[in-house]
Parts: structure tokens; sequence; C-alpha cells
């Protein structure tokens, strides 16, 4: 029996540089793990794939599927058919990542299951094997097995590490209501954007230690299109920055902000928003 955490990711910044003849955008995306994590027991079991999962302290965990639809048995599938042995996993899932917020929990525990059952029947599958068995689940899990800070482009799996964001509190503030991801971007090719985060720039003011130049840089493609279907978006950035953050921006395709900040005005910035549900949580 072994414990994983599935860290949950923000994105710094998040460009869609074009359609694929795959039907997948190619994005161009500067991720960041960070601390806020569902937490999975794995046990060998003799064969197949068995889930229980608490839900119930996340807003709308009931509707999360707790069958073979669930990505934590979708990776836990994958790699028994990589392996081409049955490695028999139980799952047990506490869910604490909120649903369909930009933050990659389902990806992330995929990712946990993969790392987990690697661990837990000594496969010694290398990182680059796990993250091509995670592309066949989704395409943030590979970064959610690398993790860190990194660029991820083409359907986000192409990844390169970058100078580690440590430190940082991260203040989540998740407004009320769901974005699915295929809706944002279906919304976004109808009305593309013009102005996109200048990634390379901002991973030289990485390498140079210029944070504070970098977070002026940060910005996401899909939060206009987030922001018509759910406005109290642009009012948590504002409340997050006159609290002092020293960055507001959607994550994902939302609708959750992400702020970063000092430790010290990290409570300040959740207290300044009473309308939807905040964490404070660091980088990781
Ligand atoms: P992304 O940032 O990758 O767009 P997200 O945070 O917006 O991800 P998730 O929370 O991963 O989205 O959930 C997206 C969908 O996946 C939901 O409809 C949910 O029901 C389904 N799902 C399947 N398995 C899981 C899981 N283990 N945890 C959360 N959601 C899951």
């Amino acid at each position: 029996m072994l414990q994983e955490f599935a860290r949950a990711k923000i994105n710094l910044t998040l460009d869609i540089t074009g359609r694929r003849a795959d039907g997948y955008h190619e994005v161009s995306m500067i991720m960041q793990t960070i601390a806020l994590a569902d937490v999975l027991t794995l046990k060998k079991i003799p064969s197949g794939v068995k889930l229980s999962m608490d839900a119930t302290e996340i807003i709308g965990g009931e509707n999360i599927p707790a069958d073979e639809k669930n990505l934590a048995c979708r990776a836990a599938v994958e790699l028994q058919k990589f392996c081409g042995k049955s490695f028999g996993v139980s799952i047990d899932l506490v869910k604490k990542i909120p649903v369909a917020a930009g933050l990659a929990g389902g990806s992330a525990d995929a990712a946990a299951v993969l790392r987990g059952m690697n661990r837990l029947y000594e496969l010694n599958l290398t990182e680059t094997e796990l993250c091509e068995i995670g592309a066949r689940v989704g395409s943030d899990v590979p970064f959610c097995i690398v993790g860190g800070t990194c660029l991820a482009e083409g359907r986000g799996e192409i990844l390169t590490p970058l100078n580690p964001i440590k430190n940082f509190s991260v203040v989540l503030a998740k407004p009320n209501g769901e974005i699915s991801t295929a809706w944002a971007y279906k919304t976004y090719d109808e009305n593309p954007a013009t102005i996109h985060p200048p990634n390379q720039e901002i991973i030289q003011q990485f390498a140079r230690g210029e944070f504070d130049a970098a977070f002026k840089n940060f910005s996401n493609v899909l939060e206009n299109v987030a922001l018509k279907k759910i406005p109290a978006i642009a009012d948590c950035k504002r409340k997050m920055l006159a609290a002092g953050a020293k960055v507001a921006l959607m994550s994902g395709s939302g609708p959750t902000v992400f702020a970063l900040a000092d430790d010290e005005s990290a409570e300040k910035i959740s207290a300044s928003i009473d309308d939807a549900q905040t964490f404070i949580t660091k980088t990781f």
C-alpha cells in the first residue's frame, strides 16, 4: 500500500498558436505545480481496477464519475495495457482540488496513479514512458507527472523544464460555475485573440530572476472567453490586485483565478474575496 499526492497546476500563461489536423489546438503554456492536492492510496489487488472516491469536500464533486470514466481509472488501464500485464490496483481517492476549474484535478489524479503504480509494482518505468502513457489519458497528464515549472507545447505534452518559481504564496479564487475545456476552446475559435503572452521573453526573465517583470507579461488567451460566461472572474482579479497580489490571472480554461503573493499578503488577498471559494497554497 502507498500514498501519492496529486498536485494541481496553474497556468502562468496560456497561448493558442494554431489548430492541428487531429482536431487538437496547438498550445504554448507556462505551467506551475501548486501544493493543493488530492490524496490517493493505492493497493495491489489480483487484477482489474477498483476505485473508491470521496469527493464530499468539493463543490460539484457528486458529478465526477466514480467508474471506469474517472481519469484515475483510465490511467491505471492504460498502464496495464502498456505493460501487457494485469497489475491489479485498488485506488482510494480523496478529492480536494475543485473540479472543472482550470486546475487539472483529473489529470493530476491520472499522473499520481501512474507514478504510484510504478512504485507499487516496482516497474522501473522511466518518466518519459510514464508521460507517453499519460498523454493517452489527457494532454495535461505529462505535465502533472513532471511537475515544477515547465513550458508545455504541442497538445501540452511537449515539456521543457524552466527555472522553478519557488516559495510564492498562491491564492485561488473559484467563482461559482464550471467551464468545460471543450466549450472554451470552441468559443475561442469563433473569436481568436490578437494579443498573445510573450512566452520566450518570460522564460528569459525567469532565467534572470526578474520575476516582477515576468509577472507583468502573464496572460491567458482564454480569459476573455471565460469572462463572457462568468463575469465574476474580472471581480476576483480586481480585488486580488487591490489587496496586494503581484499578479492575478485566470488558470487554464477557468474559472479559477490565482494570485501570486508574498506570504504576508496571502490572508488579506483571500479575505478580499467574498463571493468565491478561496484556497491559500504555495508554488511547489
Ligand atoms: P484542465 O485544467 O485540464 O482543463 P479542469 O481542472 O478544468 O482541467 P478537471 O477538474 O480535471 O478539469 O475535470 C474535468 C472533467 O473530468 C470533469 O467533467 C470531471 O467530471 C471529469 N473527471 C474524470 N475524472 C476525474 C477526476 N479524477 N477528478 C476530477 N474530474 C474528473
